[in-house]
């Protein structure tokens, strides 16, 4: 069973990282895939460029067994859609094999929003990474979804390829993407947020406004 996990990393931090390893132990995930959006049709385009995201993400995950980068959605033109992604996944897995999509508590909140939404259960399982103690939906469209398809058990997930909603509480750490670039803007210290591979490209590339 393998599970992606959607996002710009831009750049990928701490809170990236430690989420993609908690969720793949407490689920038995065979490989988490960390998967950069190329053009993200919900939000302002990415400031690093696809070649820098992707760079910095194999370089923070080198020597982690079970991480790995997926970057079919930079190789593709147009708007970067989940459900066109879970779609090209599906192709390849054949369609037995569980597929797990890892959100956030607040994209899972918002998953009503996404392009074709009410397909993406029929192609992969959903697992929401809760902060304990975070709200989910109670009402509309997304509470509705998860009253008629949420599991207690991981072992629910591996039963079926996909249609399932299990909650996984996991360790959030508040470190957020936007806060690094402003930091790195600013002039000041980013140590300790993201990985030190990264930070390297980061420094080399003068990305996000970085003195070498
Ligand atoms: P930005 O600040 O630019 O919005 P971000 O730090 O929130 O970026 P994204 O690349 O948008 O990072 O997030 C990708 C995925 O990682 C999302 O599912 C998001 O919920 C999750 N995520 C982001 N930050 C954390 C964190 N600190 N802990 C756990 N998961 C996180």
């Amino acid at each position: 069973m393998i599970g992606v996990l959607g996002g710009t990393f831009d750049p990928v931090h701490f809170g990236h990282l430690r989420a993609a390893v908690e969720l793949r132990e407490a689920l038995g995930l065979d490989e988490v895939r960390l998967l950069p959006c190329g053009s993200p049709p919900h939000r302002d385009p990415p400031v690093a460029s696809g070649a820098d995201r992707r760079a910095m993400l194999e370089a923070a995950i080198a020597g982690e067994p079970g991480l790995a980068v997926d970057a079919r959605e930079l190789e593709r033109p147009g708007p970067s859609y989940m459900v066109d992604t879970l779609a090209s996944l599906r192709a390849e897995l054949g369609h037995q094999e569980p597929l797990c999509l890892l959100v956030g508590s607040d994209a899972f909140a918002g998953l009503d929003r996404w392009h074709e939404w009410r397909r993406i259960p029929e192609l992969a399982h959903l697992v929401v990474a809760r902060r304990p103690g975070a709200d989910l939906p109670g009402t509309g469209a997304v509470a509705e979804l998860l009253a008629a398809r949420r599991v207690h058990e991981v072992a629910a997930l591996r039963t079926r390829p996909a249609g399932r909603i299990l909650i996984q509480p996991v360790t959030l750490l508040d470190i957020s993407a936007t806060r690094i670039r402003a930091l790195l803007a600013a002039g000041r210290s980013v140590r300790y947020l993201l990985p030190e591979a990264a930070l390297e490209i980061v420094r080399a590339r003068r990305l996000y406004g970085a003195g070498a």
